[in-house]
C-alpha cells in the first residue's frame, strides 16, 4: 500500500504510453473516432459519457478517498444534485445539518422541496436528535458536512454511521472542509463523500467543480447512470486543474493547518474578538471527536468580534492581503462576512448565522505577513 501523498499524485496518471507524457493530456474533445460501427477505441465514444483526462481524475479521487468508483461534476453542487436524485423520489424525507453550506440548503429546501421532498433541520453533534428524526420508510439519508461552514461544527462521523446502519439509511459526508487529506468519511463508515472540488482539491482558486466517491458496486452503477443520462459531468481542462490540484493537496493541507493554528492564537489574544471557532481548540465543544477522525484541525475558522457588525464589515473593508471574497480553500488568504455573503440566503431560516461573525479561509502564505494584516484591520477599534 502506497501513501497518501504517493497516490495523490501518481493514482490514474500513469506516463502516457504513446508519448510518455508524465502528466494525463487534456482531451479537449466531444466526439471520438470508430474502427466500424462499435469499434470503441478505450471504451470511448463521447465525453458526456467518457473522458480521458475525467477518468483519469475519478481514478484518483477514488483512490484518495478510499471509494472504489468516483464522479467528477460541473461543480459541487451538481455534485450534490446528482446523488440527491439518485437516491431520492417525491415523499422521501432527509436528515440535513443546521449548520450547512448555504447552497446545500437552498437546494434541499427550495428545489428539491418543490419536488416533494422533506427535510430535518438537526444538530447532528446531538445523536439522540438525529435519532429522534428518522421517519421509519421516509427517511433515506443522513447528509453530514463536518466541519460545518462557517461555525466549524463537528460531528461523529462513526457514530452517524452506526445510525445509518440500524436504520438502512445512506450516510452522505460533504468532506469539502476537511478533503481527503485531514478526514476520510468511507473508511469510518460514511456511505457517499461528495466535494466541491472548487476548494482544497482545486486548491488554486481557478475551476469550479465538484465529486462524488463510492465504495458500493450498485450505488455507483446508480450514480453511473444518472451521470450520463443527466449530463452534470466536469469538462477535461477543469478535470485536468483537479487533478493538478490534488498532486500537492498533501503539503498545502499542512501549511493551511500550521497556519490556522497561530492565527486562531493571535485572535484568542487579541481583546476585540469576543469567540474564536476552531476545531483544534481545546475548548471546542467537540474538540475530541475532531482529533479522533480528522488528521489535523484544517484552515478554516471563524471569529464573532465584540463590536457588532458594523466591525465585523470595517475588518473585511480593512485588510490587506486576506482577500474579501466568498469561496474557500486557495492557496490566498480570503475573509468573508458570511452573514451578507456566503450565508445570505439562509437568513430567517434556522440555519442563520451571527452577524459579528467573520470566516476566514487562511492561505499557505508567510504566517507573520497574515497575522499583521489581520492585526492592523482589528487595532483600528482598539
Ligand atoms: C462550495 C461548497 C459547496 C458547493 O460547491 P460549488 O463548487 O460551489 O458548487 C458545497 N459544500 C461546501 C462545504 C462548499 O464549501
Amino acid at each position: 500500500m502506497t501513501h497518501f501523498e504517493t497516490d495523490a499524485i501518481h493514482a490514474g496518471q500513469e506516463p502516457d504510453p504513446l508519448t510518455g507524457a508524465v502528466v494525463p493530456a487534456i482531451y479537449q474533445v466531444s466526439t471520438f473516432k470508430q474502427d466500424g460501427v462499435g469499434g470503441l477505441r478505450g471504451g470511448y465514444e463521447y465525453s458526456r459519457s467518457g473522458n480521458p483526462t475525467r477518468d483519469a481524475l475519478h481514478v484518483c479521487l477514488a483512490e484518495i478517498e478510499k471509494g472504489t468508483h468516483a464522479f467528477a461534476t460541473a461543480s459541487g453542487l451538481a455534485a450534490e444534485d446528482l446523488i440527491l436524485r439518485t437516491i431520492l423520489k417525491p415523499g422521501d424525507h432527509l436528515i440535513t445539518p443546521i449548520d450547512a453550506y448555504g447552497g446545500t440548503y437552498r437546494l434541499i429546501n427550495s428545489v428539491y422541496g418543490e419536488w416533494g421532498i422533506e427535510h430535518s433541520v438537526i444538530d447532528q453533534s446531538d445523536l439522540v436528535a438525529v435519532r429522534n428524526a428518522i421517519k421509519p420508510g421516509k427517511t433515506k439519508a443522513i447528509w453530514v458536512e463536518t466541519p460545518t461552514n462557517p461555525l466549524l461544527n463537528i460531528s461523529d462521523i462513526a457514530a452517524l454511521a452506526e445510525i445509518s446502519k440500524e436504520f438502512g439509511l445512506l450516510l452522505i459526508v460533504d468532506n469539502t472542509f476537511a478533503s481527503p487529506y485531514l478526514q476520510q468519511p468511507l473508511t469510518l463508515g460514511a456511505d457517499v463523500v461528495i466535494h466541491s472540488t472548487t476548494k482544497y482539491l482545486g486548491g488554486h482558486s481557478d475551476v469550479i467543480g465538484g465529486a462524488i466517491v463510492v465504495k458500493d458496486e450498485e450505488l455507483a452503477r446508480q450514480v453511473g447512470f444518472l451521470h450520463n443520462a443527466m449530463g452534470p459531468v466536469a469538462g477535461p481542462f477543469d478535470s485536468w486543474l483537479v487533478l493538478r490540484g490534488i498532486k500537492t493537496l498533501g503539503v498545502r493541507m499542512d501549511r493551511h493547518c500550521e497556519n490556522a493554528e497561530k492565527i486562531v492564537e493571535f485572535l484568542l489574544s487579541h481583546p476585540r474578538v469576543k469567540q474564536v471557532f476552531y476545531p483544534g481548540l481545546k475548548s471546542h465543544k467537540n474538540h475530541g471527536v475532531a482529533a479522533r477522525q480528522m488528521k489535523s484541525f484544517g484552515g478554516m475558522l471563524s471569529f464573532q468580534v465584540v463590536g457588532g457588525v458594523e466591525e465585523a464589515l470595517e475588518i473585511c473593508r480593512r485588510v490587506k492581503i486576506f482577500t474579501l471574497a466568498e469561496s474557500l480553500g486557495g492557496v490566498e488568504s480570503l475573509i468573508e462576512h458570511p452573514g451578507k455573503m456566503t450565508h445570505a440566503s439562509v437568513a430567517g431560516s434556522s440555519l442563520e448565522v451571527p452577524e459579528d461573525l467573520i470566516r476566514l479561509s487562511v492561505g499557505i502564505e508567510h504566517v507573520e505577513d497574515l497575522i499583521n494584516d489581520l492585526s492592523q484591520a482589528l487595532d483600528q477599534f482598539a
